[in-house]
């Protein structure tokens, strides 16, 4: 029997398991860096495997290594996110949240429960592969700083040390059976920028005794898109969006202060620095020059996601061996970050999604509804897919 045929036998009787392991975590999800019970849970399926995990890495992170033939010859990681997020649960199912709202909104039980089935059969084909498969289970993607920027200080891409990482995502917008991948550049930075815009309240109809800072942010506003479409090199996205401005007057008192709420996302470390600087500079200097003051504060969000264009290529080659040319599709940019991006700033990381949708039944919600669900066949496709993808990989000489 071919590799492959073993693997998809394999991911076809783990499959009820693994949809077991998904509605245990989905009935207790757990919000960033709380994931005490889904950690300990991890720990305990990994040893029924056989494995000897590695717990309290980022404090609620699980590592476990599978060593095949020749394990320093070369090393994959898995990195599968675990958090949930804070979010009421809508669906009447029978693993419905039993956390009151804590959800599993994301598919991070998905996630999780799928390199659970993946370290199964892994560890069983451990005599056909050369290498090491480093499994990562990783605590707070959903919140900032995230749980891999913490783990890679804690050292998760050393001893022994990753050459390459593959993540998986679940995708509501993507029929189930289907997988995308995209070269390069593909999910953005994420900053969120806090804006305090102080001038000199009082009646509205004396303007001219006042400093507006209603006027000043407005102008402040329409300056900082004007950074994104003047200074921005045109061929690299970008994105500015202000979801809160909060002038507390009435219709004829002006307030002390306005402040401002906005995200900042592109895809070029470079700009990212460049574009904060600008935005900073711009808004300080607005102010100052209409006679109030800005206090700008930056809270430095994910870096931008690359795929590694190599990787990327052939974990795509090696998805249409195991799918079908017709079930790899292409992915659009991504304006939305996730933490997976710190791995693909520092090693080879591909970062894909598998299809999780179906219209027929009524499974279109998107991530971060109360609604969002799967079709669970996507639990002998992930599974499989990644066991196929990390064996592959570690069979290619680079
Ligand atoms: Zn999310
Ligand atoms: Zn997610």
């Amino acid at each position: 029997m071919s590799l492959e045929q073993k693997i998809k036998q394999m991911a076809h009787s783990n499959a009820s398991e693994v949809i077991a392991n998904r509605h245990h975590l989905h009935s207790y999800p757990e919000l960033s860096f709380q994931e005490y019970k889904t950690a300990a849970f991890i720990a305990q399926k990994l040893k029924e495997i056989g494995l000897s995990p590695q717990e309290g890495i980022a404090n609620t992170g699980v590592v476990a290594l599978i060593e095949g033939r020749n394990p320093a010859s070369k090393v994959i990681g898995l990195r599968a996110d675990i958090d949930a997020l804070p979010i009421f649960e809508q669906n009447d199912v029978s693993y419905k949240s039993t956390n009151e709202g804590v959800m599993h909104a994301c598919g991070h039980d998905v996630h999780t429960s799928s390199l659970l089935g993946a370290a199964k059969i892994l560890n069983q084909l451990k005599d056909e592969f050369e290498g090491t498969i480093k499994l990562v289970f990783q605590p707070a993607e959903e919140k900032a700083p995230g749980g891999a920027s913490i783990m890679i200080k804690e050292g998760v891409l050393e001893n022994p040390k990753v050459g390459s990482m593959l993540g998986q995502h679940v995708a509501p917008n993507i029929p189930v059976g289907k997988i995308g991948f995209r070269e390069g550049m593909y999910m953005a930075s994420t900053d969120e920028l806090y804006l305090t815009i102080k001038g000199k309240g009082g009646h509205g109809a004396m303007p001219d005794q006042l400093i507006d800072p209603v006027l000043i942010a407005s102008h402040t506003i329409v300056a900082l898109q004007q950074i994104i479409s003047r200074n921005r090199k045109p061929a690299s996205p970008s994105v500015l969006s202000f979801g809160r401005f909060i002038a507390d007057g009435v219709t004829n008192v002006i307030p002390n202060e306005v402040t401002i709420q906005g995200t900042f996302r592109c895809m070029d470390e470079e700009w990212r620095e460049d574009g904060l600087k600008r935005m900073k500079k711009m808004a300080e200097g607005m102010a100052e020059a209409m006679g109030g003051s800005c206090e700008f504060t930056v809270v430095k969000g994910y870096p931008f996601l690359k795929n590694h264009p190599e990787l990327t290529r052939r974990m795509k080659q090696e998805a249409i061996a195991y799918m079908g040319q017709e079930n790899v599709i292409d992915l659009d940019l991504w304006m939305a970050g996730e933490d997976f991006a710190f791995y693909s700033q520092v090693v080879d990381a591909c970062f894909y999604r598998l299809g999780t949708r179906n219209e027929a039944r009524g499974i279109i919600s998107g991530v971060h509804t109360p609604t969002f669900d799967i079709d669970e066949s996507a639990l002998e496709i992930g599974p499989g897919l990644m066991s196929w993808l990390a064996i592959r990989e570690l069979s290619t000489r680079s």
